[in-house]
């Protein structure tokens, strides 16, 4: 059988797949991306991008295309869900701005992809092949064969997992299971009239209580209105048939009037169960590395999975240094991506937990720390927001400048 060759074979055309492509093209190394999809397609959802991530978008050279359609949110608005009490707001505005060098942006999922898509396809060390499902990955020491489950097979000197939760490539690295969060979420964007006014449209909303969360925010230039919301099913049997729209209501009934008819207008969004896996040790497996959810799915607390997705691509082709016959820059990848993410991953639960609890006495601390803090209080979130690629990105920045 012929097998096509390549330099880097990605698998899986997500925003982590692309975003990889496309950095390490930039880098002046050819990558071929397999999507399982017939097309390159998000779900019909929202994103949140801290401003870590559009630096990375920034990076990637899509900076304008994505403020096309981003909506800059003045604040973020943290409530009761129960009583419908403001406990906190988070300025989003200049000095947020100031503070990390780039604005906290929300965005439709399809608005992140598509650029990403574009620039793929005008790139011309970019290939890209829907309707591929990558079966089997083997690495045979001097290459990797890719095998997809229609037969067809390819060559590569390295091999990206990009493939998302249930990655295939990962196998090479790790045997292990999502775990269940106990929680799922209904999520969708609709046009912005059909929905319950918010107080002010471009604030990112989110409603906590025991079991519960509600988040809101506009996407689209704030012609359409995401929604997520997330309850907890009881036990593991309603994680097979406990997430139908009568669950959701019931949820959500003792929450306040505002929450209630905001997740009455949307019993018909589709439900996600939530999972994420413990963090690994290493990304890397010889002739294989993972980004992105293959490599560190997390819970969706922090709004970081799709963020350092984008992250890995671009500290992975700077780690490669514009080649890949030496693959030595994959140690410096993992020592680079792994404990950021792991602490991502780690931060993610507790994080969700504290939104969720049902101890009276945890959510009267919770909110009484909340109403204290300052909104241009930035503190606890400079650790995901400010630059970690600066040093490593910078010189290799400055070729790509060169090569570009
Ligand atoms: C409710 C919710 C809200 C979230 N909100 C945010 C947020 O606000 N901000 C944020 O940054 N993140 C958020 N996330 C996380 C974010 O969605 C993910 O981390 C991100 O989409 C991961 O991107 P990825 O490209 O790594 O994987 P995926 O998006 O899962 O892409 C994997 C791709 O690989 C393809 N694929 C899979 N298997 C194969 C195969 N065998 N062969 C070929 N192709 C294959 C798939 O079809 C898919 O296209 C949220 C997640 C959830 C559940």
């Amino acid at each position: 059988m012929t097998q096509e060759a390549h330099d880097v074979i990605v698998v899986g055309g997500g925003i982590g797949g692309l975003g990889t492509a496309l950095a390490l093209a930039r880098s002046g190394v050819p990558a071929h991306v397999l999507e399982r999809a017939p097309e390159f397609s998000e779900v019909g959802a929202g994103l949140q991008v801290g401003p870590n991530a559009v630096r990375a978008l920034d990076r990637l050279g899509l900076l304008d295309e994505v403020y096309a359609t981003a909506v800059f949110p003045r604040r973020g608005v943290v409530s009761s869900a129960l009583t419908g009490e403001t406990l906190t707001t988070l300025d989003l505005g200049d000095g947020f701005r100031e503070r990390f060098g780039y604005p906290y942006v929300v965005l439709h999922r399809n608005d992140v992809l598509s650029p990403l898509l574009e620039a793929c396809r005008a790139h011309p060390l970019v290939s890209l092949e829907n309707d591929r499902t990558v079966a089997q990955v083997v690495d045979t020491g001097d290459r990797v064969r890719v095998c997809c489950d229609d037969g067809h097979e390819l060559t590569s000197k390295l091999v990206v997992g990009a493939d998302g939760l249930n990655s295939r490539v990962r196998t090479l690295i790790a045997d292990d299971d999502p775990v269940f969060s106990g929680y799922v979420a209904f999520r969708g964007a609709t046009p912005i009239k059909a929905t319950t006014a918010a107080e002010d449209e471009s604030d990112v909303r989110l409603w906590i209580g025991p079991n519960v969360h509600l988040m809101q925010y506009p996407v689209r230039s704030g012609t359409m209105y995401n929604q997520v919301a997330v309850f907890r099913v009881s036990d593991a049997s309603e994680e097979q048939d406990g997430w139908g729209s009568d669950a959701l209501l019931e949820r959500f009934s003792p929450m306040c009037d505002e929450v209630r008819s905001t997740v009455a207008a949307h019993a018909e969004a589709t439900a996600y169960p939530n999972f994420d896996k413990e963090p690994l040790g290493t990304f890397v497996a010889g002739r294989a590395v993972v980004i992105g959810d293959a490599a560190h799915p997390m819970l969706q607390y922090l709004g970081q999975g799709a963020c350092q997705a984008l992250e890995d691509g671009l500290t992975l082709a700077a780690t490669l240094g514009g080649q890949v016959d030496d693959l030595s820059g994959l140690a410096r990848y993992d020592a680079l991506r792994v404990p950021r993410t792991t602490r991502c991953q780690r931060s993610a639960r507790p994080w969700g937990e504290s939104w969720h609890t049902t101890d009276p006495i945890l959510g009267a601390y919770r909110d009484r720390y909340l109403r204290m803090r300052a909104p241009d209080d930035y503190n606890e979130l400079a650790w995901l927001y400010d630059d970690a690629l600066a040093s490593l990105l910078g010189p290799v920045e400055q070729e790509m400048e060169t090569r570009r």
